[in-house]
């Protein structure tokens, strides 16, 4: 499904170069769930940033689905992101005067689909991570972990294959953040791709692989053995 081939990162901020990704082979399969470590400026967020079709790679080739995003127009890498991926951020990136349904119904409303089809998309997609609820309450009307499932709901409308999470529990006390796990790895049971990146190894514990990177390169990769393989 994910397939790196020795792909490289190079950002160029005017004389600077930063080579964010070095060498990077790596495939991830259709319904894993991996999470991935290391520590800060060790090329994770560049990775996700990759893997979402976000940015291209400087070198090297990516192939999601059979399609080499390297090579592919800005048009169809935007539709392969709509269709493909849902992302979580650490900052959930909810609209605050928004009630949690409308947040839900943006992508699907940028997806040019008519109302009623949004609104019960939309409810299934709350239902679905425990908030039917709190339907139309508005971000500062929810606690931390609650508005991290309205993200999780609005990441689901478009029927993502893969989701793709940077720090999804960074800005949550324990509780909620075995919460948000437990949601992903129940949304991992019934099929979707995972990817998060995590600084804590009690959140890489929920899942089935462990990616740590190092100075932009792999440094260790690991099914998680006391989660169990699949
Ligand atoms: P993280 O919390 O993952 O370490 P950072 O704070 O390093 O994230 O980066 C946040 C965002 O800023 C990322 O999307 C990254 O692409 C961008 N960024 C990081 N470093 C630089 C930089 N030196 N110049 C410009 N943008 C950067
Ligand atoms: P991590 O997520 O592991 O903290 P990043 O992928 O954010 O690491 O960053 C890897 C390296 O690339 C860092 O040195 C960072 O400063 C740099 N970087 C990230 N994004 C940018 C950017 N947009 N422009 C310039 N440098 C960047």
């Amino acid at each position: 499904m994910i397939t790196f081939e020795d792909v490289d990162k190079v950002y160029a901020s005017g004389e600077m170069k930063v080579h964010a990704l070095k060498g990077v082979s790596l495939h991830i399969h259709e319904r894993e769930f991996v999470s991935i470590m290391g520590p800060s400026g060790s090329g994770k967020s560049t990775l996700m940033n990759v893997i979402g079709c976000l940015d291209k790679p400087s070198s090297g080739i990516y192939t999601l689905d059979g399609i080499n995003v390297g090579t592919a127009s800005s048009k169809q890498l935007s539709q392969v992101r709509n269709q493909k991926i849902g992302f979580v951020f650490q900052n959930f990136n909810l609209l605050k005067r928004t009630s949690a349904i409308e947040n839900v119904e943006l992508p699907m409303l940028y997806g040019g689909r008519a109302k009623k089809e949004r609104l019960e998309k939309a409810q299934y997609c709350l239902e679905r991570v425990g908030l039917k609820d709190r339907m139309y309450h508005k971000p500062n009307e929810l606690s931390g972990g609650q508005q991290q499932r309205v993200a999780i709901a609005r990441a689901l409308s478009n029927d993502p294959a893969i989701i793709l999470a940077d720090e999804p529990t960074g800005n949550l006390d324990s509780a909620s953040s075995e919460e948000i796990m437990n949601i992903f790895r129940t949304l991992n049971d019934n099929g979707n791709t995972i990817v998060v990146v995590t600084h804590e190894t009690d959140i890489a514990a929920y899942t089935q692989r462990i990616i740590c990177f190092r100075d932009g390169r792999i440094e260790t990769d690991r099914f998680n053995m006391e989660r169990g393989v699949i």
